[in-house]
């Protein structure tokens, strides 16, 4: 069997002595193509060939390697050595080692870890996306087996106690992916559950777009679209989308000094949108928001694209727009996003990341933590976009974002899905209206790719043309590492995938801008107090 290697890095066996978890993994590791068998005690003979222990557990987990091939060594000097590691280094510090030798050399098998112990160890297998599997076995077979190796009754049953107080083994049934009965199972049967049970976990993807099972908040259809993509099959209608962009087009106010606003952040999509807002005979004002925790280079590049175009510009401080509870929820996402990794982080993040969902809503009162900081900060951009289109005396607010959605302003084309959406939140005040542009255009990369070739715009060094939110926001990038390991996705998939929906990017273009790895020399926290957010 051939398994795809990105939901688990491999199968981790657990169990009692006597339990059969070498026999198993060994018969499983002859079952999947491309395997590699490693056994945990490998760290042990690897420490035991050394002449002195190295200082920093950093240092030690660096070296290990499982080239050390040494001979067999007896339960007693394992765990002494075990010991010893463990009080030196960390509770962990096999499981982190093992780990280290996966993604350093094995990154490309899928791996099968026999002779594990402990339950930390388990926690750790599971958190670094090993399936953790634990052989249940009754004492008695357990006993019955460890004679077979040469033990008296009385033996059998002290080494089995002794492994329990060392390692909590039993414990571990509790944290295990799966839990297989050895007593009732032989090894071909608990090889074949295996496979069984991570055939049903393969990571599936959306057959147009880059959703995948990995998310919980994504369902598929027969045809193996995602929730995403159905919605849009089933309701996107050019002809509705032609009919808005003829009231797009009527929104032009000849009374007003500007009659759009074009949000614009120096980037590729927001610079060939001001020129195609110009181009369409529109007289805008360009701005950039400022909360606070944008990077510093966006102002100076909007300000430079707005100056080309010869196009008013001003650079907006939205803060007033957020309000104490947003303070509150900013505060709260910082503490979490302060918390070590762990299991039940990883359960809170995957929770909340689900109920931000339903929370991004401007009338939202809602506080929590936010797992992605744009569903917290389009609540006050929202909020902003409509009081500063009336303070500029202007009705449509022309965004570069290929974004679209059953937007409320859907009601100008009729159609379902819309590229507009309506802001009126009093009755007695006139409405606003957000544009966003490409989508209205059905525009591709290859469309702005063309426009930006004319007006001889490059995009800065070091940066794509697709990028996830941590080019253009600092609390994304401080919070992309901890995000993708604890949701085990990219917390930008949604994001991206919908411009892969509506066929803006290809796939392999949002893959390419999710797999980039951008590191953050500033923890979320960081980044709000420096924002003066919290
Ligand atoms: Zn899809």
């Amino acid at each position: 069997m051939k398994l795809v290697r990105n939901r688990y890095k491999g199968v981790v066996f657990f169990g009692e002595p006597g339990s059969g978890k070498s026999t198993a993994a060994n018969l499983l590791s002859k079952k999947i193509e491309n395997s590699k068998l490693l056994e945990a005690s490998l760290v042990l003979k690897y420490a035991l060939c050394l002449n002195r222990l190295p200082k920093t557990k950093e240092q030690f987990i660096t070296d290990a390697d499982d080239s050390y091939k040494n001979d067999f060594i007896d339960r007693e000097k394992a765990r002494k050595i075990f010991l010893e590691l463990t009080r030196k280094y960390s509770k962990t510090i096999v499981a982190e080692s093992m780990n280290a030798i996966v993604d350093r050399k094995y990154s490309d098998r899928f791996v099968i870890i026999a002779g594990a112990r402990a339950l930390d160890a388990a926690k750790y297998y599971k958190l670094h996306n090993f399936l953790v599997v634990y052989l249940e076995c009754k004492n008695c077979d357990l006993v019955e087996r460890l004679k077979g190796r040469n033990k008296s009754d009385r033996g059998a049953r002290e080494e089995i106690k002794h492994e329990d107080d060392i390692y909590q083994t039993k414990k571990i049934k509790k944290v295990a992916d799966l839990v297989l009965d050895s007593s009732e199972l032989v090894s071909e049967s608990i090889a074949r559950e295996i496979l069984k049970y991570l055939q049903e976990k393969q990571v599936v993807e959306c057959k147009r777009c880059i959703n995948s099972n990995l998310n919980p908040a994504v369902s598929f259809d027969k045809k193996g679209h995602c929730n995403i993509c159905q919605f849009y099959l089933e309701n996107f209608d050019v002809k509705a989308l032609g009919k808005e962009f003829e009231e797009f087009l009527k929104m032009k106010n000849r009374n007003e000094k500007y009659d759009v606003m074009v949000g614009i952040s120096g980037g590729k999509d927001s610079t060939a949108i001001l020129y195609t807002a110009l181009e369409l005979g529109f007289r805008p004002l360009a701005f950039t928001f400022d909360s606070g925790y944008y990077p510093g280079h966006t102002f100076g590049r909007a300000k430079e694209v707005a100056k080309k175009f010869s196009v008013d510009y001003q650079m907006i401080n939205i803060q007033p727009y957020i309000r104490d509870l947003d303070r509150k929820c900013y505060g709260e996402m910082a503490e979490m996003y302060d918390e070590p990794e762990s299991l039940e982080l990883r359960q809170r993040f995957l929770n909340l990341y689900q109920e931000g969902r339903k929370h991004y809503s401007i009338k939202c009162k809602h506080m929590m933590p936010f797992v992605r900081t744009c569903q917290l900060c389009r609540r006050t951009v929202i909020r902003a976009y409509y009081a500063e289109a009336l303070r500029n005396k202007v009705r449509v607010v022309i965004l570069g974002v290929n974004e679209w959605a059953g937007l409320s302003g859907a009601e100008l084309g009729s159609g379902k899905i819309s590229a507009i959406r309506k802001l009126k939140p009093y009755k007695n005040k006139p409405a606003v209206y957000v544009v966003h542009l490409p989508f209205l255009l059905q525009r591709t990369i290859e469309d702005t790719k063309k426009i930006l070739k004319n007006i001889g715009w490059e995009e800065p060094k070091g940066e794509d043309l697709v990028e996830s939110n941590s080019n253009s926001c600092l609390i994304a990038l401080a919070a992309e590492t901890k995000a993708k390991n604890m949701l085990g996705f990219h917390p930008d998939t949604t994001r991206l995938a919908r411009e892969v929906t509506v066929g803006f990017l290809t796939k392999d273009e949002a893959k390419r801008a999710l797999k980039k790895i951008h590191t953050s020399k500033h923890s979320v926290r960081d980044v709000l107090k420096k924002a003066r957010l919290i």
